[in-house]
This record gives structure tokens, sequence and C-alpha cells, in this order.
């Protein structure tokens, strides 16, 4: 398990590191945010989609999920899909499961990041990426990556 900790002191400098990781995970390794509101997730989310050419990535808080169809070089004549989790509105494991989250989770064709993601940290494939943001003084953010 491989640790890494980043300081970024602008959004558009976490927008940066989400594209970085977009080209450096794998669909079928969610992506799991843990932080406090405000603390960078959805900009990371931002920048992760950008790297795909998706523009204006906005937070799924009302709606839960939203889905992306996607290409990679990883293999040219195949659709992938971005997933956007946001569970900050679901009140319970099952609830998060009604949604039918598990298959996002374990399609190995996406790329599925969950912000606020403490209900299902149990139901995370072995191989998901964890990312820890808090916030530090001047705006900056301390963002740890364990894979
Ligand atoms: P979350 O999804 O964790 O609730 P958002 O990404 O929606 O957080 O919001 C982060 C807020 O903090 C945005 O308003 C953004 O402009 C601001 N911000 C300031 N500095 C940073 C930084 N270094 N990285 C990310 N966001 C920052
Ligand atoms: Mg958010």
């Amino acid at each position: 398990m491989a640790k890494k900790t980043y300081l970024t002191k602008t959004p558009s400098e976490t927008k940066k590191l989400g594209q970085k990781i977009a080209k450096t995970t794998f669909p079928g390794h969610p992506i799991a945010l843990i932080g406090d509101l405000g603390a960078g997730k959805t900009t990371f989310v931002q920048g992760f989609g950008e790297y795909f050419g998706l523009k204006r990535i906005t937070s799924p808080t009302y709606t839960f999920i939203k889905e992306y169809k996607v290409t990679s070089n990883l293999s040219e004549n195949t659709v992938y899909r971005v997933n956007h989790i946001d569970l900050y509105r679901a009140t319970s494991t099952e609830d998060a499961l009604s949604l039918g989250i598990k298959e996002l989770l374990y399609d190995p064709l996406a790329w599925t990041l969950v912000e606020w993601p403490e209900l299902i940290l149990d139901l995370l494939p072995k191989k998901s990426v964890i990312i820890k943001f808090t916030v530090k003084k001047n705006n900056q953010r301390e963002i740890t990556i364990t894979q």
C-alpha cells in the first residue's frame, strides 16, 4: 500500500492533481474521497473529469449519482464511464445500496469516485484508492492518497 501526500495552494492545483490521478488510475478501482464540506472533493473530481474531456462537472448532491461516458487510450473501441457519486444526503448503508452503487463500484469499465463514502467504506473493493482532504491555512489543502 503506497501513501503519498500533496499540498495544493489553489483550486486549479487541486484540479491538476485530479487530472494526474485520472491518468494513473484504472477503471474498476473506485476512488473514495474523504473530507469536510468545502475541503475540495468536488474540485478534485472536476479536474479528474477534465482529463477525460468532461467540462463543468457539478456535485450530484441531490441526484446522488452522475454517470459520464468517456473514452480512454487504454482501449480505443471501449466505452468507459466516470461515475461521480455523492452520498452526503444518504442516511444509511441500505439507502446507499438501494441506489445501485454496488454495481458501479464493481464495474470493471468505470472510474467511480465517491464523495462522503463513510457509509459504504466496508463495501469498497480492496483495490480502491482512498483520498483524504484536509483544509490547511491560506486556502491550502493537504491531500493524502493511499492506494
Ligand atoms: P467539497 O466537495 O469537498 O465539499 P468543493 O470542491 O465543492 O468541496 O469546494 C472547495 C471550495 O474551496 C471551493 O469553493 C474552492 O474554490 C475552494 N478552495 C480554495 N482553495 C482550494 C484548494 N487549494 N483546493 C480546492 N479547493 C479550494
Ligand atoms: Mg462536494
